[in-house]
């Protein structure tokens, strides 16, 4: 779409001669099958230039989210999940690029910068909002710097990876907790997504362990937590039943009524106050509303937005909202519709139908749909599904679930490619390759739980702290008097230093007080900040001496330690 500017109205362009310009915010199934239909319905318009279309989406492909859980197996290949909108809906200018605003009253979009570019504003006379929802795990301690979200495909390939990282590092582990940490895998969630993540990394990580020559099948341990007492609430009682004796039959072990609070480094941290060892923490719970969708002014329904029968906006005509970022009361039924793949589908069709009838100015037709049937795959040639009201479980739904999804993939090509790799997939064993996929953090932030330790004396030191809220304790070994605590930090102070800066290992132990955030500087991001900043390599520098007692050759640190051991 063309950046103008002007006050267009909610049918067309103010000019007579100006084409209707339709904006389409998301690349997923709600906006890139709302452009399909557009392109479909208006061809003529198109032809004639009367008509311009747009689409705003940080990536340049549409994910088939239904298939992501394969990519954490490699049952099929990472870009076999993924379309080009280009190729999809090729007579619609996509903008490849973050949205940072948009302005219903203007009728404007912003759209972040690009690479060495400035950002765009584009105006509009139809907007399709269409921008889904997001993994958002606020109010939920650590969830955010230690829990993999899996919505994206970048997820999915990182839960890959993370996973084969674990079966790397228990190989050559031999301290038992941490093996036992490393080969606990536990994903958050009883909904599809989460019994389908979790039945595909079950699968993957024990066929994977065979290639690991230390580790013991009985030492794996797959866990499912799930707040209510039965998974999958979406399917009938006894098709979620048959599901979970099946998971259980594969070795994943089920925790019913069991919520997630938040999660460190080393554990996820359950509702009822247990603690579960683990370095993989998968959360598919909950979805929050993309924080473009919430700043709306515009009516709300649970953080998603609330559309009349058309699926246009109250109060913004010309505004059409679908898929998961919107609240569509369905016209047949009266019940609210789920956000799911199929109703994305069907409501984008029903919006670019109305946004044409109302270019046209003809009827436009309320949105009503039929689900056809509900699926989920359980791994290992299994699924259950509900269809047209018959209900199937085992190899039977999941030969169904394979046919519908190869059905549904977009482009002859994707087909034969998935078709090919689920073929090999029945043959050869899984891939174990780890792929590094980006490079070290830099930063990160940390949460640790009361009595957690952060480092041991002793250890290899990576990482400078810097406590942002709460407490933690400095603890110096003594030869016959066990550890010995010497002072707290609080906010504002930083520890670490000495091992990053002098190749040392740690010289004390470093554990929590109160419930711990802290942030993570790696040794590299440190040592670039430490050589080119001068002001802060004087502060580190006269934090070692006083730390270290460097100026008269004693260690204060050790003294200090002895004076109140003795005094014990
Ligand atoms: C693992 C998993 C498995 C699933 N399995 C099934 C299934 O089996 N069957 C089923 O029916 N449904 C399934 N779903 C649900 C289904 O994928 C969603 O309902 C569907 O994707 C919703 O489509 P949408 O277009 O509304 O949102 P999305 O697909 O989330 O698309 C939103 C789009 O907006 C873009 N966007 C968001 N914010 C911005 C921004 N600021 N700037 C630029 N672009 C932005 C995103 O990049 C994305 O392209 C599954 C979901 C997941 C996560």
């Amino acid at each position: 779409m063309t950046p103008t500017s002007g006050t267009p109205s909610a049918t067309r362009s103010d000019s007579a001669t100006a084409p209707a310009r339709i904006l389409i915010l998301g690349g997923g199934f709600g906006g890139v099958y709302a452009a399909i239909h557009l392109e479909r319905l208006l061809a003529r318009e198109l032809d004639r230039g009367e008509v311009e279309l747009g689409l705003v989406s940080r990536d340049n492909y549409m994910v088939f989210q239904p298939m992501l859980p394969e990519v954490i197996s490699g049952s099929i290949g990472l870009t076999d999940t993924i379309a080009s909108i280009r190729r999809l809906c090729p007579r619609t200018n996509l903008y490849t690029r973050a949205i940072e605003g948009i302005d219903l009253a203007r009728r404007r979009v912003v759209t972040a910068a690009g690479l060495g570019s400035r950002p765009v504003e584009l105006t509009y006379d139809h907007l399709v909002i269409a921008l889904g929802n997001v993994t958002s795990f606020s109010g939920q301690p650590g969830l955010s710097e230690h829990a993999l979200p899996f919505k994206y495909l970048g997820d999915a390939l990182v839960l890959r990876n993370h996973a084969l990282h674990a079966l790397e590092e228990a190989d050559i582990e031999k301290d038992p907790a941490a093996r036992r940490s490393l080969l606990t895998f536990v994903v958050a969630g009883g909904g599809f997504s989460g019994v389908e993540a979790v039945a595909e990394l079950n699968d993957f990580v024990r066929a994977a362990a065979k290639s690991y020559r230390n580790v013991r099948p009985e030492e794996i341990r797959v866990v499912l937590l799930h707040g209510g007492p039965l998974i999958l609430p979406e399917l009938p009682a006894s098709l979620a039943a048959f599901a979970q004796r099946l998971l259980m039959r594969r070795g994943v072990e089920l925790r019913l009524e069991t919520r997630l609070a938040g999660a460190t480094g080393e554990a996820a941290l359950l509702a009822s106050g247990e603690r579960i060892p683990t370095r993989t923490l998968v959360s598919t719970v909950p979805s929050g509303s993309n924080p473009l969708v919430a700043m709306l002014p515009v009516p709300m329904e649970r953080g998603r937005i609330r559309t009349d029968s058309h699926l246009g906006v109250e109060g913004h005509p010309g505004t059409w909202a679908v898929g998961d970022c919107a609240w569509i009361v369905d016209a047949r039924t009266g019940q609210p519709s789920p956000p799911t793949a199929q109703h994305a589908i069907r409501e984008a069709r029903c919006a670019a139908e109305n946004i044409a009838a109302t270019l046209r100015g003809t009827a436009r037709r309320a949105f009503a749909f039929n689900a056809l049937g509900k699926m989920g795959a359980l791994g290992h040639r299994s699924a259950v599904a509900e269809v047209f009201g018959i209900r199937l479980s085992g190899f039977l739904a999941w030969w169904l679930w394979r046919t519908v999804y190869l059905l549904k993939l977009p482009g002859l090509d994707r087909k034969i490619r998935v078709a090919v790799d689920w073929t090999l997939d029945l043959l050869l064993p899984p891939d174990i390759v780890q792929l590094r996929t980006g490079h070290a953090v830099g930063m990160r932030r940390e949460h640790f739980e009361p009595g957690e330790i952060v480092f041991r004396e002793g250890d290899h030191g990576d990482w400078l702290y810097i406590v942002v809220s709460g407490e933690v304790e400095v603890l110096k070994g003594v030869p016959g008097h066990g550890e010995v605590a010497l002072r707290r930090l609080g906010p504002g102070d930083c520890f670490g230093e000495i091992a990053l800066l002098g190749d040392h290992v740690r010289t004390a132990t470093m554990r929590s007080v109160s419930g711990l955030d802290v942030l993570a500087v790696d040794r590299e991001a440190f040592h670039t900040l430490f050589s080119s900043f001068p002001p802060l390599r004087d502060f580190v520098e006269r934090l070692i001496e006083e730390r270290t007692g460097k100026r008269d050759g004693a260690g204060p640190a050790a003294d200090e330690a002895h004076e109140l051991a003795e005094r014990r």
